[in-house]
């Protein structure tokens, strides 16, 4: 047979130097990865069997196999799972799919010094490779199953790796190590010993639901030994928590996940009677990096009465619980059950309400119990579930009670909705928020004047969910959530006659103007009014209560939706010179022409201070440059 060399992907060249080279600390875990790869490829070819009874393959003893050999310095990982085609072998062992993976070469090139690299290889699962770590040599033989021709790969992990292929393969994969030295100082991480071997499966793998076996080496003159397994394969969401470690749960976390790193926090449930199951979920400690992308595989490991049935069944969470990761197992599900089965099944309906409930208990008890892990939680989190306030109006009270939100009363401590209502003024009704892009740009929007003024608390809402939850939202407790920069604000209060009499004086002196002003800005400005809410600049706008905001007319409009552009109001400051001047000139003026300029410019800069952008950059400049050069 021909021998075909091949050159890595260089993203995978790069991932093999990193591992060859790898001082980190924690090598063993190579073992975890190709166990847990094994343990996947068996799952598959269950399935595929149970769905092609035809598939012309051996399921009668599905199994993982782990054989050392001392003299020749090799250990092998093998199963009679679903295996690899030739072409597959070349995708997916010559080249790096997985976006984690790529993701995590990104960051590597970023950190650049080697103390962040080792730290990064502990937090993205980099699977096959990783076996790098301790070998100089890997070789993988696999049969894909139903296929005659088998495959062999060979690399020394430099920068290429052969192909040839094979007629009398097994069916399913092994992978075979040619391990480096013995590291004398090291009898520990002697991977030819079988004890060494014995404690890191029952470490990392105990729960993986195939037998994981292992042949004893033969000694001279005596029979071949009795394979022993290695693992209890006690599916761990069965198990009583008592008899289950926290590391224990963290292994599946990462088997699951492909999170090297601990999960935040670990939920069980039993659901017992008529419909029984039980579930094993996790929130990590960090959200993954492509939460927010289309193509997020969201959902948990369904599983039905132990046999694993399919990953990220999404049915089970709703998408704004995409970030946990888990197992379900259900006992009176089909094992031929499909997800457009799921997306309409009545009993999974049911459980996705229990594990909903179930996970927003638990982190209202996390907020409780652990200020530090809730506040990791909503930092990581917080952006998604707030998706809940729009999306599940049944659990609106229970995310209110987990949600916290930046606010003017404390630089870095957010604050809850009750913490909020509990500060409120006497005679405050509403609860005042302002959305924008970031704390800094909306904490000084002039929107914000009177509020600072009064000490009246203000919400800092700066992400994109934001806009649209409020509305949905509508009021906590009774109080209505406000935006500081919609409707008319008047913190004096109406009652106030005094205030109110002074107001009625300035609207005569200021209606001609306020005219005037409308019809000149006319194209964007529906109104034009004086403000209560300004105390320092000339001017701002605002829109009406029920208007879209810029930032969620951009929304819709970035989601292919077309909306028509919401003419905003124009509020004018009475208190500020500029526009006690402006309304002088507007009087003693016959010609107005040459207030028209200025009329503009007041409006773009009320635009600006808000952190929007002025419809004609250019002509603002041109405008703005000829005013400066009169001035000088
Ligand atoms: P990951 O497991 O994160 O996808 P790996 O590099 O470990 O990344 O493996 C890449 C792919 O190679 C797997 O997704 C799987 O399709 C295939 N693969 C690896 N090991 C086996 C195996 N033992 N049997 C069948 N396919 C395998």
């Amino acid at each position: 047979m021909t021998t075909e060399t091949f050159e890595f992907q260089v993203e995978a060249r790069q991932l093999l130097q990193l591992m060859i080279h790898s001082v980190y600390s924690n090598k063993d875990v190579f073992l975890r990865e190709l166990v847990s790869n094994a343990s996947d490829a068996l799952d598959k070819l269950r399935l595929e069997k149970l769905r092609d009874d035809s598939l012309d393959a051996d399921v009668s003893d599905l199994h993982i196999e782990i054989d050392v050999d001392k003299d020749a310095r090799t250990l092998t990982v093998r199963d009679n799972g679903i295996g690899m085609s030739y072409d597959e072998v070349g995708q997916l062992i010559g080249t790096i799919a997985n976006s984690g993976t790529a993701r995590f070469l990104k960051e590597l090139r970023e950190a650049q010094d080697g103390a962040g690299a080792e730290g990064l290889i502990g937090q993205f699962g980099v699977g096959f490779y990783s076996g790098f770590m301790v070998a100089d040599e890997v070789t993988l033989l696999t049969r894909r199953a139903g296929e005659s021709q088998g495959t062999r790969w060979t690399s020394r992990g430099e920068s290429t790796y052969t192909l040839d292929k094979v007629e009398d393969a097994p069916q399913g994969t092994s992978v075979t190590l040619h391990l480096k030295p013995a590291d004398p100082e090291n009898q520990l991480h002697d991977y030819t010993s079988p004890w060494t071997i014995r404690e890191i499966v029952k470490r990392y793998s105990d729960f993986i639901t195939w037998p994981i076996r292992m042949v004893p080496e033969k000694g001279d003159g005596e029979d071949a030994p009795e394979p022993e397994t290695l693992n209890s394969m006690k599916a761990l969401w069965a198990r009583s928590r008592y008899e289950v470690s926290d590391d224990e749960y963290h292994e599946l976390y990462k088997h699951i996940s492909h999170d090297w790193r601990e999960p935040l926090e670990t939920i069980r449930l039993q659901a017992e009677g008529t419909f029984e199951y039980q579930a094993l979920l996790f929130v990590p400690s960090h959200a993954p990096h492509d939460l927010f992308t289309r193509d997020f595989k969201r959902g948990v490991q369904l599983y039905v009465k132990r046999v694993f049935i399919m990953d990220d069944c999404e049915a089970l969470l709703p998408p704004y619980l995409r970030f946990v990761k888990g197992v379900v197992d259900a006992q009176d599900l089909s094992l031929n059950v499909s997800r457009e089965i799921l997306q309409q099944d009545r009993h999974i309906r049911m459980m996705q309400r229990r594990l909903t409930k179930k996970v927003l208990s638990t982190v209202k008890e996390i907020k409780t119990k652990d200020a530090d892990r809730y506040a990791t939680f909503w930092r990581e989190f917080g952006t998604v579930l707030k998706e809940g306030l729009v999306t599940d109006s049944e659990n609106r009270d229970a995310i209110l009670a987990v949600a916290s939100f930046a606010t003017t009363h404390a630089e870095d401590e957010p604050t809850t909705l009750a913490q909020y209502v509990e500060r409120m003024k006497d005679g405050q009704e509403d609860i005042y928020y302002i959305t924008g892009e970031s704390r800094q740009s909306i904490e000084n929007s002039p929107h914000m004047e009177a509020f600072r003024d009064k000490g009246i608390e203000v919400l800092l809402l700066t992400d994109a969910v934001d806009e649209v939850w409020v509305d949905a939202v509508g009021e906590y407790e009774g109080k209505k959530l406000r935006s500081v920069a919609k409707g008319e604000i008047d913190l004096d209060g109406e009652k106030d006659e005094k205030a109110g009499g002074e107001r009625e004086k300035q609207a005569e002196e200021y209606a001609g103007l306020l005219g005037w002003m409308r019809e000149q800005l006319d194209e964007d400005i529906k109104e034009v009014r004086l403000s209560a809410r300004l105390t320092v600049s000339p001017a701002c706008v605002v829109s009406d209560a029920h208007d879209l905001t810029p930032a969620l007319e951009n929304m819709y409009r970035a989601m292919g939706q077309e909306v028509p552009r919401t003419k905003r109001i124009l509020e004018l400051n009475p208190g500020h010179p500029l526009v006690k001047n402006l309304n002088q000139a507007y009087q003693e003026r016959e010609d107005r022409s040459g207030l028209v300029e200025s009329a503009e410019l007041l409006h773009t800069l009320a635009v600006l201070a808000e952190g929007g952008q002025p419809k004609d950059p250019a002509r603002f400049v041109k405008l703005v440059a000829d005013r400066l050069e009169r001035t000088l």
